[in-house]
């Protein structure tokens, strides 16, 4: 990996003072350790998990417990999880992440902010940590693998299900962007959204909900609201998404044999209006909506066909019609059953097709691809992931 590669995937960092000088050192490329990189989004996530959402849900406790609220504060609440479910489970999860439809110049923006405005740092380091964990699943190289720090060492027990929930954005480590960042890192628009990432947390977790208490409550209830519906509705949001990678990854059951391990899980499901159906998204990452049988409920799914049914969304990824045999975990044991993978995945699990030009998990390029030929993505052979990468990508290329 050359000098050249990393200047053109941390463009935006440089440019806030060069900060990316320590992608080098850790044996697993594409992998950053350490160096101001690594203190920054110690410090980010820091203040935007531990002090906004974190410090502001025990505070949002306390004011429950001490105050009268009611109407106001809940409507903000349940209007501003609608609005960064949206950003992140549309948005960041299925269409920058997988492009698992087209949009919108404006639906890209769009979910661009209400991503931004869930607090959970830069939408493209979002972007970049989900497709490496794609990429990888459960081998070292995995950001919040369940079995393997970032890394790449073992882990087991509450240690791996810490780490895989929140103790991952701490670990140190963070992702190239010029290998996980493509079409991404060097989009304006998106990189204006990373610049301004605090401003719409603060508009999110402060500004918002003071209006909305102002003016449909009055003065007396503008902390309740802010606390309530900014602090606590980012935090229990945050943590369903972080119950993606950690409870679903470890409890729920399987439709589909892959790699990752990832379960269905209908809690994390519930949080995330559908992404915690995790086992049938890594099956096939790119299918736009989760749902395999009819209680499977994708509402994120769902929102992109009611999108293409307005003309918001073109090229839905679907998934083929299958006939899926459900059972819940202990009775797979019961009848050691493995249920069949029912597409292949060398249809999604694409990350370097032939050519050797990396792409991310599930095909998520977007806009155009700026990359020169020759940047490889270069990972150890002995890796049984990359394995089914090559192999994915040798089925492609046929
Ligand atoms: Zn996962
Ligand atoms: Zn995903």
């Amino acid at each position: 990996m050359g000098q050249n590669q990393q200047a053109n995937g941390t463009a935006v960092y440089r440019a806030g003072g060069n900060m990316d000088r320590a992608a080098q050192g850790s044996p697993l490329v594409g992998v950053g350790v350490g160096g101001p990189r690594a203190r920054a989004l110690h410090i980010e996530y820091a203040v935007l998990f531990y002090l906004m959402q974190g410090l502001g849900s025990i505070l949002a406790i306390w004011w429950m417990l001490t105050h009268q609220t009611g109407w106001v504060e809940w409507s903000m609440f349940i209007t501003g999880y609608l609005v960064i479910n949206f950003g992140v489970g549309v948005g960041y999860h299925r269409y920058f992440t997988h492009h698992s439809f087209e949009t919108t110049r404006w639906m890209q923006t769009l979910f661009a902010i209400c991503g931004q405005m869930a607090a959970m740092g830069s939408i493209i380091n979002w972007v970049a940590d989900h497709r490496r964990h794609h990429a990888f699943g459960n081998v070292p190289g995995d950001p919040y693998g369940p079995t393997v720090d970032g890394h790449g060492r073992p882990m087991s027990g509450f240690k791996s299900f810490w780490m895989s929930h929140l103790g991952w954005l701490h670990d140190n480590t963070y992702s190239d962007w010029a290998i996980y960042a493509k079409g991404i890192a060097d989009d304006p628009v998106l990189q204006f959204c990373h610049r301004t990432r605090y401003g719409w947390a603060i508009v999110s977790m402060i500004l918002a909900p003071a209006a909305w208490g102002y003016f449909l409550g009055g003065p007396e209830h503008v902390i309740g609201t802010i606390l309530i519906g900014g602090s606590l509705r980012c935090f229990i949001f945050s943590n369903g998404v972080a119950f993606n990678n950690s409870l679903a990854h470890k409890f729920g059951y399987r439709h589909f044999d892959e790699d990752s391990g990832a379960t269905n899980n209908w809690f994390s499901a519930l949080l995330t209006f559908g992404d915690g159906w995790h086992n049938a998204h890594h099956a096939a990452p790119r299918i736009a909506s989760n749902q395999v049988t009819w209680w499977e409920i994708d509402i994120n799914g769902s929102t992109i066909h009611a999108m293409e049914a307005l003309g918001l969304a073109w090229k839905v990824q679907r998934r083929p019609k299958v006939t899926a045999k459900v059972l819940p975990r202990h009775m797979q044991k019961m009848f050691i059953f493995k249920s069949v993978p029912i597409v292949a995945d060398s249809e999604y699990l694409v990350v370097r097709p032939a050519g050797g030009t990396p792409t991310s998990a599930g095909g998520g390029m977007l806009f155009a691809d700026k990359s020169s030929p020759e940047e490889q993505l270069m990972v150890p052979a002995a890796n049984s992931a990359v394995d089914t990468m090559e192999k994915s990508a040798a089925l492609r290329s046929q």
